[in-house]
């Protein structure tokens, strides 16, 4: 069993720690020194954004997090987030044009030449086909509103609403959505080949609307991820208004979403948004799927080296909901203090799991049909009455440790696992704690060792009791049929 030999700081001395950090990378996080720094203060989940940089940057990035994570002496997931339909103006002349409010403006999908005050070309060539008198259209995260007075042809004739600089390239959302652009465009095909040469272990899909978007992506990473035996885990970024009737369908076709609150925010009205945050990840924990809450957490510590109280609240507050991960977009990728906000998220997260209801929220009304799952229940029932310090769970697939992270049990879950992409997945995991083990250890040795880890770390002491579930025989996924519970010697 390789468990990290005391790292330089011990990222699992204290028992808690459960919601995880995604942190994207950018200019500001992408050397050796700052990530190792960052998955030192507990970043769980690399997030690489297709969005901007070469196939090549990608590369070399996810070469330099598993390399850094090495070093720091803990594993953690990469999640390779595909650009998806960002549907965008063209450039202008002058780079860009400031609208006055109630001007005209003519967005012409047929426009070649640069834009100018009174017209722009599109990247998004089906506009004109998808909008009609009325609609609103939101600019740039919703910063610039126009109203759609009429479609002629390629054009989209509109009246400036609420004015301000347009620049090149920025996003168009449809308030309400309707947008038909497909979720996954050629590029999203070549980047998900890109990332599954260095094996992503989760890939976000943007402005998916519907679960066969969702299987259509799973579909190509799986057969992109072939030759390296790779199979990542499915995100679907929940930013599109017609994605929240297809909630349920969409969560049964992944495994996890995405509370993508920026463009979410700009389709369905920002008020909508903590509500919906509320309900996802409710519906994600019950489904067994995970959830990361995203975008603009810690938005002020781009440039401050302190948040806002504002921003406090809502961090502790997605803690709370219940959510697996808080994700840093701009905060880490390009902020300048990337490092003081993981580490303030982290003392965030950690103050607001403390404050949490220390009661068990499981009870017996699910049916649990499965041999697996019903131990997994058992070990959460189990351990929470006898007061246990821990639960170890030996687990192939990583179902295991996952069905017991969707309850609030407060008693962390040490997933053992001899499959290293298991243990990658599982560190995006709320109040799951991933170790590997080599295969060829017998279950004794591999129990023995854990209870060691587990006294090393101070989770454990002499006399304390632990659960642990287990297959037998070992190394067969989904064969947890074992609940053990020990007093540590
Ligand atoms: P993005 O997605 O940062 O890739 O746009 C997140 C969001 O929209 O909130
Ligand atoms: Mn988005």
């Amino acid at each position: 069993m390789r468990l990290p030999e005391t790292p330089r700081m011990n990222p699992d001395r204290l028992p808690r720690h459960a919601t995880k950090i995604v942190a994207t990378l950018g200019p500001a996080s992408s050397t050796p020194q700052m990530l190792e720094a960052m998955i030192t203060h507990k970043v769980s989940v690399v997030r690489l954004n297709f969005s901007h940089g070469t196939a090549q940057d990608h590369i070399a990035r996810a070469a330099m997090v598993r390399e850094a994570a090495r070093i720091a002496g803990r594993e953690v997931a990469i999640m390779a987030d595909l650009q998806g339909p960002k549907i965008r103006v063209g450039k202008f002349a002058e780079g860009k044009v400031w609208l006055e409010p109630g001007a005209k403006f003519t967005l012409d999908a047929a426009r070649t030449e640069p834009g100018d005050i009174d017209a722009v070309g599109l990247d998004y060539k089906d506009l004109p086909r998808d909008v009609k008198p009325g609609d609103r259209l939101l600019l740039n995260d919703g910063l610039i509103v126009l109203a759609v007075d009429a479609v002629r042809g390629e054009q989209v004739h509109t009246t400036v609403r609420l004015g301000g600089e347009l620049s090149n390239n920025k996003g168009i959302n449809r308030q309400g959505g309707g947008l038909t652009a497909p979720a996954l465009t050629a590029k999203d095909m070549e980047d998900i080949k890109t990332a599954m040469s260095f094996q992503a272990d989760y890939v976000a899909v943007s402005f998916p609307k519907n679960a066969t978007d969702m299987e259509m992506a799973r579909q190509l990473c799986n057969v992109a991820g072939a030759e390296f035996g790779h199979k990542p885990g499915m995100i679907a970024k929940i930013e599109r208004a017609e994605a929240i009737p297809k909630l349920e369908e969409i969560l049964r076709a992944s495994d996890g979403i995405m509370v993508a609150r920026g463009d979410l925010a700009v389709e369905v009205g920002n008020a909508a948004v903590p509500a919906l945050q509320k309900k996802m990840i409710r519906l994600a924990r019950e489904m067994d799927k995970v959830v990361i809450t995203a975008t603009q957490m810690m938005e002020s510590m781009i440039t401050n080296p302190v948040p806002t109280r504002a921003e406090v609240s809502d961090v502790a507050n997605a803690v709370l909901d219940g959510t697996d991960a808080v994700m840093l977009s701009a905060e880490t990728a390009s902020g300048r203090y990337p490092l003081e906000t993981v580490q303030e998220m982290s003392r965030i997260c950690e103050a607001a799991e403390q404050a949490e209801d220390p009661s068990l929220d499981l009870d017996f009304r699910g049916h649990y049909s499965r041999i697996d799952q019903s131990i997994a229940m058992g070990a959460l029932f189990t351990a929470h009455h006898l007061g246990a310090k821990a639960i170890v769970a030996l687990t192939e697939s990583g179902s295991t440790p996952l069905w017991m992270s969707r309850h609030a049990a407060h008693i962390p879950v040490y997933a053992l696992t001899s499959r290293l992409a298991t243990q990658r997945k599982m560190a995006l995991y709320r109040n799951v704690r991933p170790l590997l083990m080599d295969s060829e250890t017998d279950r004794d040795t591999a129990l023995e060792r854990a209870e060691a880890h587990l006294k090393k770390r101070g989770i454990v002491q002499s006399g304390d009791v632990y659960a642990i579930t287990c297959g037998e025989p070992m190394g067969a996924p989904g064969g947890t049929n074992m609940l053990k519970i020990c007093r540590a010697s």
